[in-house]
């Protein structure tokens, strides 16, 4: 992790900080490192102060929490002030700053990710979280139900951390304690639900943890009509990215915006999910297949065929239609209203109807026929429609 940026800001900040979270995790794991979250024993005001003396951005992301966000070269690093929980009413915390690595380490959910490490790589553990993230294990700091009654998020993210570093069997007093709890589920809110759900989603390969989610009691809290989970096995065999709204959408099979609402998704996100399960005709020839991608965009085109795939079964289809779609460029419609006025239409929602039948025609004709050829059918559209003088 001695990247330049990465660099810039723990110098800054002089030794008193360590990292947590991910950026831990995954370079003990050797794996690609995302956002890089630190932790300090120094107070915002200060973390501010000596990031600006540095010349580095600091801005204020989270300050009740105790969170500054730095900027170096472009990239945000999160730096939050050591706690420890006073009191504990569900989700809202009572939180008050510490110096002490070792009492903050006690609030954090899992013991691997409990774990903080220096500049020069050296690793503190206080809850043998190196050894369960080397062995697959996603454990619970101190007693599951407890935890959870906390903070019901934590449940969710216990599936989340299972699908991106659990191997074998769970933890079953976790489980149980999440299948207890799940009800509570939907008394989080719809932000940070998206977000575990999302991350959760989006792991090489989440089915183990979504398959213990149906058990457990908690898929159901998130998605009531879930599809069988045979079918995301094969969207995930014959998808080329993990694309964690074209997993759910496949999930969900019914009521897809009462989910989008739930997960509070962003309107085009709502628009995707809701609209990804139509099913496409897999048989199509080429015309036929140009058709769809004119009205669908190539991005929703391969939602749909991926999806129609996984659900029903036909997925040797899936690489001949995906390698055509890829050639294939969308054309442009050759006429604009310009022409039909150009002809003598008036303004209105004429020109509209003699545009829409071209473009209709274009399309049934495999989009061939050029613009001097729809000219001329639109001459003869016009001289059809205008009134004789
Ligand atoms: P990611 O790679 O998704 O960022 P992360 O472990 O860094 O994973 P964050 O949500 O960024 O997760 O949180 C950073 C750290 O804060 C976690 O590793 C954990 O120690 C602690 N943490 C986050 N959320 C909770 C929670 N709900 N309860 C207890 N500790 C938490
Ligand atoms: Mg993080």
């Amino acid at each position: 992790m001695e990247e330049g940026a990465t660099h810039a800001v723990m110098t800054a900040l002089k030794g008193d900080a360590r990292f947590v979270g991910g950026s831990v995790r995954d370079t003990i794991l050797k794996r690609p490192i995302g956002d890089i979250d630190i932790a300090t024993p120094l107070y915002p005001e200060e973390v501010t102060r000596r990031l600006e003396a540095a010349g580095l951005k600091a801005v204020p992301t989270g300050i009740a929490h105790g969170t500054i966000t730095a900027v170096a070269s472009g990239r945000p690093f999160e730096i939050t002030t050591l706690r420890r929980d006073v009191e504990t009413f569900g989700r809202h915390a009572t939180v008050a700053f510490s110096a002490d690595w070792e009492e903050d380490s006690r609030r954090r959910d899992f013991t691997m990710n409990a774990l903080s490490m220096t500049l020069d790589g050296e690793v503190f553990d206080y809850h043998d979280g190196l050894r369960d993230l080397r062995a697959g294990k996603v454990r619970f700091v101190g007693d599951p139900a407890l935890r959870i009654r906390e903070d019901v998020l934590r449940l969710l993210r216990f599936y989340r951390f299972h699908a991106w570093y659990g191997r074998g069997e769970a933890d079953p007093a976790a489980r149980a304690a999440c299948h207890a709890s799940a009800a509570l589920l939907p008394t989080l809110s719809g932000e940070r639900l998206r977000m575990e759900m999302l991350k959760l989603l989006g792991a090489r390969n989440p089915l183990p943890s979504l398959a213990m989610m149906a058990e457990d009691g908690v898929l159901a809290r998130l998605v009531p009509h879930a599809r069988p989970l045979e079918m995301l096995a094969r969207l995930i065999k014959i998808e080329m990215t993990a694309d964690p709204l074209r997993r759910l959408g496949l999930l969900i099979e019914a009521d897809a915006a009462a989910v989008a609402t739930k997960l509070k998704l962003s309107n085009d996100q709502r628009d995707r999910l809701i609209g990804i399960d139509a099913p496409l005709d897999l048989a199509a020839d080429a015309a036929a297949q140009h058709r769809d991608i004119y009205r669908l965009g190539h991005d929703t085109y391969i939602d749909r065929v991926l999806v129609t795939a996984a659900i029903t079964g036909d997925v040797d289809k899936v690489k001949p239609l995906l390698v055509a779609a890829k050639r294939w460029k969308i054309p442009v419609f050759p006429l604009k209203g310009g022409d039909v006025t150009a002809l003598g239409v008036l303004p209105g929602p004429d020109v509209g109807q003699h545009l829409k039948a071209l473009e209709t025609a274009w399309v049934m004709g495999d989009f061939k026929a050029h613009r001097d050829a729809l000219l001329s059918d639109l001459q003869h559209r016009v001289d059809a429609t205008l009134p004789k003088t």
